[in-house]
């Protein structure tokens, strides 16, 4: 089946390891709607289906969160989660926005091997800001991250803002 060049585009964006996968579905969905070539309306309706992701919301501000892997062990993340929820403490400055919380992940452990790559597969998804969970910044119960500079320096070249916090 052909592709126009705009929908060809986004298709590049899909994370290689998938793309095989996404492509054959949305040409078996352009199939069903009796089209012989995938547009962006084909495209942007299968990315709704299969991903829930629906139309750029403009005016909306794209968060996620690292957490620290080692306390992951212990924590399930409800102080971080409360506070978005809430805008509260590191997420305040939120307030009167609408947000959306399209990413939560531990780094991967020691030094923060997934981060990179996770970050580059949620630029895809209009990622804006990421915030480093508090585990990974004070001292108590687990030592503050010592690659905390490394994945914040890695997270900024790949031009997305960072912020250092989320409920502490
Ligand atoms: S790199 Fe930092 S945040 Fe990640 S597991 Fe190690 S100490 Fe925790």
């Amino acid at each position: 089946m052909k592709w126009n060049e705009d929908a060809e585009k986004e298709l590049e964006k899909i994370p290689f390891f998938v793309r095989k996968m996404a492509k054959k579905a949305i040409e078996e969905m352009a199939k069903k709607e009796g089209k012989d070539v995938v547009d962006m309306e084909i495209y942007r309706k299968a990315k709704e289906k299969y991903l829930g992701i629906t139309e750029k919301k403009e005016d909306t501000i794209n968060i996620a969160v690292v957490r620290c892997n080692i306390v992951s062990e212990t924590c399930p993340g409800v102080g971080c989660l409360k506070a978005f929820n809430d805008k509260r403490v590191h997420f305040e400055r939120y307030k009167g926005k609408k947000i959306e919380l399209i990413g939560f992940f531990t780094c991967g452990g020691c030094s923060g091997r997934r981060v990179h790559r996770l970050i580059e597969t949620l630029k895809n998804y209009d990622l804006h800001v990421v915030h480093l969970a508090s585990c990974m910044l004070f001292e108590g119960d687990y030592p503050k991250c010592p690659f905390k500079e490394l994945i914040k320096k890695d997270i900024e070249n790949q031009g997305i803002e960072v912020v250092e916090g989320t409920h502490h």
